[in-house]
């Protein structure tokens, strides 16, 4: 898929202020630092589109993206940050749940995970939660540059044993790095795979 236009359309604390649903829309979620903002820029080829000095403790929002004028890019809030209240994490634990199981146009999430890292809890949580509520998800390992591909692939099966240990089906899974832009046009065809179904 070529991207011919990416636009910022608008923020939301609340998901029912959230764009009509009438395209098919992709979440991006992940760590906070995951590289989601990076990821989001460099699939848009727009440097500055999401925005990547977001302050852990600042207000949690979902930020809608217009691509092609044929479907929307969503940067939802991070999880995972250390310094969060618990009523912010409540907070975005409603917020997130509302929005998983309300948001009609929802095509599949995109959840990043830091390829460098050994499976963590809070990961393995996220994911058995959206493998729960039957959400289409799919598994985005990120800074693939930072090592080698031999780690970064040690990094997945790790995740697929874990995963096994509860589901039949593992997700499909993408490497990427927004440095090098690898995986990019993976992405990007997944999408238009998806938005063609
Ligand atoms: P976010 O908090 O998930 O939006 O993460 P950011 O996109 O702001 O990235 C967090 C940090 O990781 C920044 O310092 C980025 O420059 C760095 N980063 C993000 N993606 C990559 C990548 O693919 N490769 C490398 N080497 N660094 C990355």
């Amino acid at each position: 898929m070529v991207i011919k236009e990416a636009k910022f359309l608008m923020s939301n604390t609340k998901v029912e202020q959230c764009p009509a649903p009438t395209m098919p829309e992709y979440a991006f979620i992940g760590r906070s630092n995951v590289g989601k903002s990076s990821l989001i820029n460099m699939l848009t080829e727009q440097k500055g589109l999401a925005k990547t000095s977001a302050q852990p403790g600042k207000t949690q929002l979902i930020n809608h993206f217009l691509i092609n004028d044929s479907w929307y890019l969503v940067d939802l809030p991070g999880y995972g940050y250390a310094k969060v209240s618990k009523g912010a994490r409540e907070d975005w634990r409603k917020m997130i749940n509302y929005y998983f199981q309300n948001r009609e146009n929802l095509a599949c999430v995109f959840v990043l995970i830091d390829s460098r890292h050994e499976p963590l809890k809070q990961d393995l949580d996220f994911i058995n939660y959206l493998g729960n509520l039957g959400v289409p998800f799919v598994l985005v390992f990120t800074k693939a540059d930072k090592q080698s591909s031999v780690k970064t692939d040690s990094t997945i099966a790790a995740y697929k044993r874990k995963l096994r240990e509860t589901w039949d089906e593992l997700p499909h899974i993408f490497v990427t790095s927004s440095e090098k832009r690898v995986g990019r046009e993976e992405l990007l065809n997944f999408i238009e795979e998806v938005n063609g179904q």
